[in-house]
């Protein structure tokens, strides 16, 4: 399959890791739009939020396990956001999930709603 973050998995394409276990990968963002911007992707190929299913969505929760901890060892107590693209009307670019990790600064919130 030919998907930019299985890839990155892989190592096939290079990444700025931020943490790594059996279930999940995060990495810097390439275009961080805030100081802190890093993406939380799960290891399996799961191409978006509505492709989530009972199945697979174990590792949903993990994801946020980890978002917290990874946060918390950051230093950003004062805050940040978690935002998930799906499709292209949201502008999904990577058809594989992935969580966006914002902060280190005070957010804005009008790009979040759409405009
Ligand atoms: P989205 O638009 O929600 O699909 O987000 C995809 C994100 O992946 C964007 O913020 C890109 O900057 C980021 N991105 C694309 N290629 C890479 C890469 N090779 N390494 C790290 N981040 C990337
Ligand atoms: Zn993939």
């Amino acid at each position: 399959m030919d998907c930019l973050f299985c890839k990155i998995i892989k190592g096939e394409i290079p990444s700025n890791k931020v943490y790594e276990d059996d279930m999940v990968y995060a990495f810097h963002d390439i275009s961080p739009i805030a100081p802190v911007h890093f993406l939380v992707i799960p290891k399996e190929h799961i191409s978006g939020a509505a492709a989530v299913t009972p199945e697979n969505s174990a590792v949903i929760a993990h994801i946020f396990e980890v978002i917290a901890k990874v946060t918390a060892e950051m230093g950003l107590e004062g805050g940040y956001r978690v935002i998930t693209n799906n499709g292209d009307d949201a502008g999904q670019t990577v058809k594989h999930l992935h969580f966006h990790v914002i902060g280190g600064k005070q957010l804005g919130w009008s790009s979040a709603q759409g405009d």
